[in-house]
């Protein structure tokens, strides 16, 4: 059968491309895009002509089997999303458990993901880290997102919208506490490229004070909860109940 390549595109600076992504978008016999028109300015701008098939959240688990049917027959197909890698925070996953079920081969054509652009820059821990996808939009949600992850030791990702990054810093002071390490990494690879490491508590001055830095798209990495060597362990404490519910 043929192969499903997940192909990734730039995240802004459209140079950031592979010689083999710009191959397999050539040859293959079909770019399934999240969207076409978006993806079309990517071909145009390196002369590639090739034929395209939307394939979003909406339509993916009704366009699988067409897809499975066409790998099938042993055409090969790219699939692209708007921007990055596909599949992170972006459709995709779909299809590819389906084309992996019916065993047919699904071959990544790695480059540009956000997150991890951010994450090489931040300067915080990598050697373990959490992606986290989006952030809820609404307040209650998100502190309660925020709250679930208060004791995790591991740098979080999350994909954030400018406009929220002062509602959402403004939680993580609440929720994480002032001192937490947050780094905003924003327009990547783009014009206003802007990467910002502070605590919690001046982000969010600084955030109030410069309106530009509410615009366009952004990454936010939050330093992992540090382990306190004196605390007492999560685990100790969850036995020391066991054993408290076991005297009752
Ligand atoms: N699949 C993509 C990837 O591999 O990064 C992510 C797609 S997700 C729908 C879009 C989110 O990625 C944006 O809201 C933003 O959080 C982040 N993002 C994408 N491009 C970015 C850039 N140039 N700078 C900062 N963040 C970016």
């Amino acid at each position: 059968s043929g192969t499903l390549y997940i192909v990734a595109t730039p995240i802004g600076n459209l140079a950031d491309i592979s010689q083999r992504a710009l191959d397999v978008l050539t040859q293959v016999d079909i770019i399934a895009c999240e969207d076409t028109r978006h993806t079309q300015k990517l071909l145009s701008t390196y002369s590639i002509k090739n034929k395209t098939l939307s394939l979003h959240d909406h339509n993916e688990r009704q366009r699988q089997d067409y897809v499975a049917t066409l790998l099938q027959e042993g055409k090969s197909i790219a699939l692209v999303s708007d921007a990055g890698t596909p599949l992170i925070s972006d459709p995709g996953f779909h299809l590819v458990r389906h084309c992996r079920q019916l065993n047919l081969n699904v071959s990544p054509i790695p480059g540009a993901c956000a997150a991890i652009a951010a994450l090489s820059v931040a300067g915080l821990p990598t050697d373990r880290f959490s992606f986290e996808g989006f952030l809820p939009s609404k307040t209650g949600a998100r502190q309660a997102t925020l709250a679930n992850l208060l004791e995790e030791p591991r740098t979080m990702v999350f994909y954030d919208a400018p406009r929220r990054a002062i509602d959402t810093v403004a939680d993580i002071v609440k929720v994480l506490g002032g001192d937490r390490h947050v780094v905003i990494s924003r327009e990547l690879t783009k014009t206003f490229e802007t990467i910002h490491s502070d605590t919690a508590e001046n982000l969010l001055a600084w955030l109030k004070e410069d309106p530009n830095q509410l615009k366009g798209e952004m990454v936010l990495i939050i330093e992992g909860n540090k382990i306190d060597a004196n605390a007492i362990p999560a685990k100790a404490i969850a036995t020391l109940k066991l054993l408290l519910a076991e005297m009752k």
